[in-house]
């Protein structure tokens, strides 16, 4: 027998199914900052050629870090670090989709959760 179409229900399967493909991502924020490295004839001497340096900013044991990201992993990171936006997005989705239900279920006043 078929289970009649539940929207919410679907966008949660589907929801979760799509995790496992942010199982790489990272916490934090992506930073990119511009600066001189010092040497008078470098490009970036004249004030505006400026070298990009790249970080995750992040928390470690409740402490605020900045984290040097090699230039060649920039990239990776980035994508990386939007896992992790995705994946909570999703979560919240979820939650509130579980939410719904729940909220459902008490007012019918019967079967747990
Ligand atoms: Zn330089």
């Amino acid at each position: 027998m078929k289970t009649p179409r539940e929207p919410d229900l679907e966008l949660r399967g589907k929801l979760i199914r799509s995790l496992g493909s942010l199982r790489e991502m990272l916490p934090g924020s992506f930073v990119e900052r511009k600066r001189a490295c010092g040497r008078p004839t470098c490009h970036c001497a004249d004030g505006k050629r400026l070298h990009s340096q790249y970080q995750i900013s992040v928390l470690m044991d409740g402490k605020p870090k900045a984290l040097t990201i090699p230039a060649e992993l920039a990239e990776k990171v980035r994508e990386k670090i939007e896992m992790r936006r995705r994946f909570d997005a999703a979560a919240a989705t979820i939650c509130g989709v579980n939410l719904k239900r729940f909220l459902k279920e008490k007012k019918k006043g019967g079967r747990p959760v």
